[in-house]
């Protein structure tokens, strides 16, 4: 991360984009148990250092947390979102902000992908616009009207606009972004009001740890 980004970041200024867009407010999980509870998550060594999609993987019941949130949520659900946490965690490996992003088809994942903007420089390099273009690589089409997104943290308008290009079946989201989630924190981008295409939106089901990643991330950058 470039040091003028830190310094945007940290004087408050929101076009630093990333670095402040994936920083929810402190006080949007305050629980001292909560933030010591997951405290040690962003130091264990990432289990996917790659960022590329083992094509075609099946997403098994194989959990390995039961702390999600939402008696609504299938096994696909659960271990998607685990695997996109851990895409999350892969980002730190070249100072990204911890987001990541999996597409998931039926039972399987067609991508899976992190926030790789300060990787390589491009500012689209977003998790959920890589993942995305991924998956349409993999099903040959644009259209990906029959799969589903898992993301850490609330989409950006950016995102939710290709989103809404791609006729996203569906988006999970781990935790909401008070700053800049164009999904219900603002814009409103996925409801089928403002667009052509509404996404069915599944919310913050994982909000202590996603957002643990960031906050343990941008305090390090602070310190
Ligand atoms: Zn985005």
């Amino acid at each position: 991360m470039s040091s003028s980004t830190q310094e945007g970041c940290e004087s408050g200024n929101r076009h630093a984009w990333k670095a402040c867009e994936g920083q929810p407010s402190e006080g949007s999980n305050p629980s001292p148990s909560a933030m010591s509870a997951s405290s040690g998550a962003v130091d264990a060594t990432p289990s996917e250092a790659s960022g590329a999609a083992d094509a075609s993987e099946s997403v098994s019941a194989d959990l390995a947390s039961t702390d999600l949130a939402d008696t609504d949520l299938t096994d696909t659900d659960l271990a998607s979102m685990e695997r996109a946490v851990a895409q999350a965690e892969a980002a730190l490996l070249h100072d990204d902000v911890p987001v990541g992003a999996v597409v998931v088809h039926g039972t399987t994942i067609i991508a899976a992908r992190h926030n790789e903007r300060e990787l390589t420089g491009d500012p689209s390099a977003h998790a959920e616009v890589l993942a995305l273009r991924e998956a349409a690589d993999h099903v040959g089409s644009w259209r990906l009207d029959e799969c589903t997104l898992y993301v850490t943290l609330e989409p950006c308008a950016m995102c939710a606009g290709a989103m809404v290009n791609a006729r996203l079946g569906r988006v999970v989201y781990g935790t909401a972004d008070p700053k800049a989630g164009a999904v219900d924190s603002h814009f409103h981008l996925l409801d089928g009001t403002v667009l052509n295409h509404r996404v069915e939106v599944t919310a913050d089901i994982d909000a202590v740890r996603c957002g643990d990643l960031l906050r343990v991330f941008f305090r390090s950058r602070r310190s």
